[in-house]
């Protein structure tokens, strides 16, 4: 059985299809999110990636912030589920889950089951965010896919106290006028996201594993600055700005099972 997760978010828009809800089919994503032709595409993309037919699809569910606007889903779901249950399909181990996307940041503590046990999140300010992470890749003019490999580089980290981006942004702009090195100042900024993420963290149980999942654990300068914090390994999937569509496209496989499609 086919079944298909769709996540709309406020940066990208990812679709997942799964077999039997064990298997990745296909997998789609497209940089523009909810609000822009980012939906649309990225069903089109996904059956056209596939060959699958959308008759074929047992079940969708949508998740994330654009989760009501998509027409073909049969349901929708809250991205904290979907990230749980996508996590705990990629990690059984995960406990602890930081998911930083495009707009906003949260920590999730998981059971065994991949059942949410409780979550912290920042969507009031776009600091921590991928937002504050794509304002500062246009100051620095270095695209977002090369900023972990300039991240380490960086032999004097600069630091980037400003706790909004806008005074962030006019920080980072004078520390470079001022000759700090740009890896250096790129340091700086993934530490600043990172400060801003513990402060979620800490609310958990803080039981390991730890999971980093969404757009922003692809910047392994990022996920470098994590571990340092925490001083503990944290867990990484290729997929992890997929994560909440695979959830969603498991849940759907748990709907269509309980339908007995
Ligand atoms: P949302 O679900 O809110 O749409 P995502 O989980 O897709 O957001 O995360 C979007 C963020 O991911 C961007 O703001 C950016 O900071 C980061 N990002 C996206 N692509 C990359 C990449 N190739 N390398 C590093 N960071 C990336």
């Amino acid at each position: 059985m086919l079944t298909l997760g769709i996540d709309i978010g406020s940066a990208s828009s990812k679709a997942v299809i799964m077999g039997d809800g064990k298997e990745l089919v296909a997998t789609a994503v497209v940089q523009a999110g909810t609000g822009t032709s980012g939906p649309k595409r990225v069903t089109a993309e996904i059956f056209e990636r596939s060959g699958v037919l959308p008759e074929q699809i047992s079940a969708t569910i949508a998740t994330g912030y654009g989760r009501y606007g998509v027409d073909m889903a049969d349901g929708q779901i809250s991205e904290i589920t979907c990230h749980a249950k996508g996590v705990h399909f990629l990690f059984p181990a995960a406990r602890t889950i930081l998911d930083i996307g495009g707009q906003d940041a949260k920590a999730i503590s998981i059971n065994e089951n991949g059942r949410v046990l409780s979550f912290f999140m920042n969507e009031k300010c776009a600091a921590g965010t991928g937002r504050f992470l794509e304002v500062m890749a246009r100051i620095l003019e270095i695209p977002l896919s090369e900023m972990g490999d300039w991240d380490r580089k960086s032999e004097h980290p600069a630091v980037v106290s400003s706790t909004c981006t806008v005074f962030a942004e006019s920080e980072v702009i004078s520390q470079l006028s001022n000759g700090a090195r740009r890896e250096d100042v790129i340091r700086g900024v993934h530490n600043s996201v990172i400060s801003r993420a513990m402060a979620l963290l800490y609310r958990t149980h803080m039981e390991p594993a730890f999971v980093f999942t969404g757009g922003v654990a692809q910047n392994s300068g990022v996920v470098d600055s994590l571990r340092r914090e925490l001083r503990q390994e944290v867990l990484v999937s290729p997929q992890a700005q997929l994560t909440g569509a695979i959830g969603a496209a498991l849940l759907a496989q748990e709907k269509a099972d309980q339908k007995g499609v």
